[in-house]
């Protein structure tokens, strides 16, 4: 199936490309939609659906986008949805990350947080498929590893390493992205 993916996002590109190796993934620019699409939601679900629906509607063919962000539960779930922009800039990994340990500073560890990842599959004269995956982790004191992107370098992951250190390849088996793509691929064969 061609699936465009609703992202600019190398990183996010990469990963669903390798999630998803029998899937022909379109990106935007490939799809001739050059747009920036306003994320106005407040929660991962309806972003990933606007951004779905916005790029099946430009490219008249079924879509794929991801929401996701990091929860971090002494921040009371921020940067949340706010994930990209938590610095007031889109995108601006280093300050990001430079913000989150500031906000951090004293509060002991563990500091329990969350990747999460709304991904919503949409497809002409079909309802759409919403489904969310989860990776538990926690954030450390300072950045360790340089694979990654974001706030990778903060997270430490079930396998006791960051995300940033361990190969893509485990990343892409455990990543909330990838538990939210699975969820959707099996809600699809349900609905076949
Ligand atoms: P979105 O493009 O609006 O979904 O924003 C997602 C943001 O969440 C990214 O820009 C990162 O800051 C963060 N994020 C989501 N998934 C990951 C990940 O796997 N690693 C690191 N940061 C992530």
């Amino acid at each position: 199936m061609k699936l465009i993916l609703a992202t600019s996002n190398k990183g996010k590109l990469k990963e669903v490309r390798e999630i998803l190796p029998e899937y022909d993934i379109v990106t935007m620019s490939e799809a001739g939609i050059h747009d920036e699409i306003e994320e106005n939601g407040t929660t991962f679900e309806e972003n990933a659906l606007i951004k779905a629906n916005y790029v099946m509607n430009a490219g008249n063919s079924a879509a794929i986008a991801d929401d996701s962000g990091l929860e971090v539960d002494a921040l009371g779930g921020a940067p949340g949805v706010y994930s990209a922009r938590y610095c007031g800039r889109h995108g601006d990994d280093a300050a990001n990350n430079a913000l989150l340990l500031h906000n951090l500073k004293g509060v002991p560890a563990p500091r329990k947080a969350r990747y999460v990842a709304a991904i919503a599959l949409v497809r002409p004269a079909h309802a759409p498929i919403i489904c969310r995956g989860t990776c538990e982790g926690e954030i450390l004191n300072e950045p360790r590893g340089q694979g990654g992107f974001g706030y990778d370098p903060l997270f430490l992951c079930e396998t006791g390493e960051t995300f940033a250190e361990i190969s893509r390849e485990c990343k892409n088996a455990i990543s909330h992205r990838k538990r939210g793509i699975e969820a959707v691929l099996r809600a699809l064969e349900e609905q076949q």
